[in-house]
């Protein structure tokens, strides 16, 4: 008998409203609706047709393919209705993983989020006059007794998407057309697109700069100032250090300088600490309050990173420069919604409490070495056993977020081997399960550092772990 020919294969592909009247399919319009479940057939029978095209089926083969239809729709349904952004589990020990959604947010902003968003809110509106109200008071005066120790008149905020629309912002409003004065070795590239000069260009602000790439002094300030000078900005480096034959000019020179020729000084702080970070063995970095305290005139931050908060950019400090950035008309375009505002008045009342813990990055940060090492032994001895090495080792956990790049925080980590398998395979496996779980490879181990791991996550991830040895030991025979 000769082969059935290619139109006479195709001509066994069902309607859609044939598929529609299977049983399995039934109970899934019934389920997930019709419109669906419709696409999911479209999909299911539109693979089948591209194989019999490329030659993949004979006869039999398709009618085989043709019984599994229903399972294959179901299979396509449930993966076109999955969420794409899906919580994972953070092994790194990165605390403030920009690719993982940086700093999680604590109960009480997510409590306050689901209140004030699953009704109407205040949140331009007067509750005692009954008029229109400004949506930035909600966390201003929060700002304001968290930074009121520097010049309790004076400090002033608002909030706008993130740190770069908060840079695009302030050098727009105070400096259009006018010159900014940085220097060379802070002219840096934030996470791939966040370039100062090219942030400086859409300001339409005009770069000046000054100094070396290793060294700029306050001289080298002073002699590029001219009539066209509207800024001082200073730039933290963020996520590199220069090291050796440097020099810098200290914020107190700078702020000396920007009094005498009354140039407003603005720092690029990034990372923004709202508490002491010698609490974590960082020194000589300022902080929001160390900054202010010193005479800065604006302060620039993100939301997301130390103050471990929503996404955010926060410009804080004189009140008169502040309200110029509040009345330019950019501001309303990189404002932020009540989602945001929910959350950070939420984060900032934990700090006007100094109730620290209650912040999730703040909690990790301050988790100490010992309680780390508990949390690693117990997992290692639920899931050690032939074919998965499990160690516990030193090392360091990350804070991330540009806030100091050498400042380390001693941990201990499990260290996976897996004879047969690179540490790129096991990586990638434990990614691939259900919940994803993303760890650090080095040296041909997977590490995991608890550090960022949740404990109401460590049954979910012993789970994945002796899942993944079992998947191993079926893949070698074992
Ligand atoms: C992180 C960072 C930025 C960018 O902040 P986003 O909140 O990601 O926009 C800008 N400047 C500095 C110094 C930073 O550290």
């Amino acid at each position: 008998m000769a082969p059935p020919s290619l139109p006479a294969l195709l001509r066994k592909l069902p309607a859609v409203d044939e598929v529609l009247r299977l049983p399995l399919v039934v109970t899934l319009v019934i389920r997930e609706g019709r419109a669906a479940v419709t696409d999911s057939i479209r999909t299911a029978v539109g693979r089948l047709r591209d194989a019999i095209v490329q030659g993949q089926f004979d006869d039999q083969q398709l009618d085989f393919a043709l019984e599994g239809l229903p399972d294959a729709v179901e299979r396509q349904l449930a993966r076109s209705l999955q969420l794409s952004l899906r919580p994972v589990i953070n092994a790194t020990g990165v605390i403030l993983h920009t690719n993982l959604g940086r700093a999680p947010l604590s109960v009480e902003a997510l409590d306050h989020v689901r209140q004030s968003a699953q009704t109407y809110s205040n949140l331009e509106f007067n509750l005692e006059t009954g008029e229109r109200g400004q949506r930035d008071i909600h966390v201003d005066r929060l700002f304001q007794s968290i930074l009121g120790g520097s010049n309790p008149a004076a400090a002033s905020t608002i909030v706008v998407n993130n740190n770069a629309a908060a840079v695009l912002l302030a050098l727009n409003t105070l400096a259009e057309r006018g010159e900014v004065i940085v220097s060379r070795g802070e002219l840096v590239e934030i996470g791939g697109s966040f370039r100062i000069p090219d942030v400086m260009e859409k300001s339409n602000g005009i770069l000046r700069e000054v100094g070396t790439t290793n060294r700029t002094r306050i001289a080298d300030y002073e002699s590029a100032i001219t009539e066209k000078t509207r800024v001082l900005l200073r730039v933290h480096r963020s996520n590199f250090e220069i090291s050796g034959f440097t020099e810098q000019p200290s914020i107190d020179e700078l702020v000396a300088l920007s009094r005498r020729r009354n140039i407003p000084l603005v720092e690029d702080q990034g990372s923004g600490a709202l508490f002491d970070l010698r609490t974590i063995g960082i020194s000589g970095e300022n902080g929001v309050l160390g900054s202010l305290r010193a005479g800065v005139d604006v302060v620039l931050f993100s939301g997301d990173k130390m103050l471990g908060g929503p996404q955010a950019g926060m410009l804080s400090g004189r009140a008169d420069l502040v309200a110029r950035m509040r009345s330019n008309s950019l501001f309303r375009a990189l404002r932020v919604d009540k989602l945001t505002y929910a959350a950070l008045e939420a984060t900032l009342l934990a700090y006007v409490k100094m109730d620290y813990e209650s912040i999730p990055a703040l909690r990790m940060m301050h988790l100490s070495k010992d309680e780390i090492t508990r949390r690693a032994e117990s997992l290692a001895s639920l899931v050690a056993r032939p074919g998965l090495d499990v160690a516990v080792i030193d090392g360091e956990s990350v804070i991330g977020g540009g806030a100091a790049p050498s400042a380390v925080l001693p941990t201990k980590l499990l260290s996976l081997t897996c004879a047969g398998f690179s540490a790129s395979q096991l990586a990638a496996k434990l990614r691939a399960s259900q919940p994803p779980v993303i760890v650090r490879v080095e040296d041909g181990r997977v590490l995991i550092d608890l550090r960022t791991v949740f404990p109401e996550q460590i049954s979910a991830l012993a789970g994945v772990l002796t899942n993944v040895r079992s998947d191993i030991g079926a893949d070698t025979g074992t």
